[in-house]
């Protein structure tokens, strides 16, 4: 419990949050302290056991703050489903439950293939899809470099030369074996570890998005830590308004805003998880040919697109690969656009993106 509710304060902390102002009843903005307030209430009213039609529910699962606003029709049993299925993907998808698909395959990396079930499957073979695409800037075996680069955890620090080195080569999507007729996935080298952290938390919004249209609700916005996905159009047929998180600034400042039809908005930044030594920021988007922190120039790069799971894992991909790159491989993509905002406080947009700056620290770029 106790470290539950230190990972929701960790939360807080540093991450870009979206919530529902109740005074503009449509607009997305970011505010910590109103999330905490909103916490608080929700927290009030759960444990006095009332009744009450919430016009969004948070709860803390995937090692973040997720919080789903139903517009319409959206009663407890809707937001009781949607709760569940996301426990149920971080059940089987996450490194941090041995019991987890993930971890099964990881326990037995070099040893034997795993069966596992079919949408742990599936989300691997998406990860080695942009793996492949990305030329492996997106590696779902990184593990082995976040675990020693710890940065959710305790004590992080920069590890050695000497151990970065020896880690690095079972760091290769190229030694996942997938055998699709038994759902096996097989780590071909002992120490190998799998980590869907920057693709599964996107699969999640989009199953939460599901059970949301299942359910016939035409309006909704899913935020799970900042991946959000919003559902229908707003009542005037104006777009919808999302702040995006300045990079340099934990306290849920804006840069500006997005405008943006129904879509899903996925940021990988240096902000989310970080730590700091010699007054250096060692951030957790790994370059997976180097195993340091990719520097490449940007603060953060925002998605998007119609799929969540693929905007999680091209916000990592195109971040780890920098801008130049990052946009060849955007072009080849449809309706796929990106905001970047850089270490020298310049932002770049792709064309379809509709973006008003408000930060005039921040220089928007043709
Ligand atoms: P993203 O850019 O989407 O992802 C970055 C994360 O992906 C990194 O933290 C690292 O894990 C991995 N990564 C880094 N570089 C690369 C790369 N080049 N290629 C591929 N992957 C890379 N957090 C907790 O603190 N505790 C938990 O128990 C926990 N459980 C989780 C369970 C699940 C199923 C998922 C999906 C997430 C969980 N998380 C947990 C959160 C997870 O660590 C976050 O997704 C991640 O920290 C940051 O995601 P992001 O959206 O900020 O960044
Ligand atoms: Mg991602």
């Amino acid at each position: 419990m106790a470290a539950t509710l230190k990972n929701f304060l960790n939360a807080l902390d540093c991450r870009q949050i979206f919530y529902h102002e109740p005074h503009k009843p449509h607009e997305l903005v970011l505010r910590k302290r109103t999330l905490v307030r909103f916490f608080l209430i929700f927290l009030f009213l759960t444990l006095t056991g009332c009744e009450q039609t919430q016009p969004s529910r948070s709860e803390f699962a995937l090692g973040t703050v997720c919080t789903i606003t139903l517009y319409e029709q959206g009663d407890k049993t809707v937001y009781n489903n949607i709760f569940s299925r996301i426990r149920e993907i971080e059940n089987l998808m996450s490194v941090n439950i041995p019991s987890s698909d993930i971890s099964r395959i990881n326990a037995a990396a070099g040893i034997e293939p795993v069966q596992v079930q079919k949408e742990t499957f599936n989300v691997i073979e998406r990860a080695l899809y942009f793996a492949r695409l990305s030329g492996g800037a997106f590696d779902p075996t990184i593990g082995p470099i976040v675990s020693l680069w710890n940065i959710n955890g305790d004590n992080p620090q920069v590890p050695s030369r000497e151990k970065i080195d020896a880690s690095l080569p079972l760091v290769n999507w190229r030694n996942i074996e997938l055998d699709a007729e038994k759902r096996g996935v097989y780590l071909t080298r002992r120490g190998m570890t799998l980590d869907l952290g920057a693709i599964a938390k996107g699969y999640a919004a989009d199953e939460a998005a599901v059970i949301i249209k299942n359910a016939g609700i035409s309006r909704a916005l899913i935020d799970l830590g900042g991946n959000i996905l919003i559902i229908g159009e707003k009542p005037d047929k104006k777009p919808w308004s999302v702040g995006i998180q300045n990079p340099l600034d934990n306290r849920g400042s804006v840069i500006g805003v997005l405008h943006t039809a129904e879509k899903t908005i996925v940021t990988s930044g240096v902000y989310e998880r970080f730590f700091k030594e010699n007054d250096r920021r060692y951030h957790h988007l790994f370059d997976p040919s180097q195993g340091y922190p990719a520097q490449t120039g940007l603060l953060s790069v925002t998605l998007v697109t119609g799929v969540s799971m693929d905007a999680d894992a091209l916000s990592t991909a195109i971040f780890v690969l920098g801008y130049a790159k990052g946009l060849s491989l955007l072009k080849t993509l449809p309706d796929t656009e990106a905001i970047f905002v850089f270490e020298d406080k310049s932002v770049r947009t792709t064309s379809g993106i509709n973006f008003t700056l408000t930060d005039d620290s921040f220089r928007l770029q043709p």
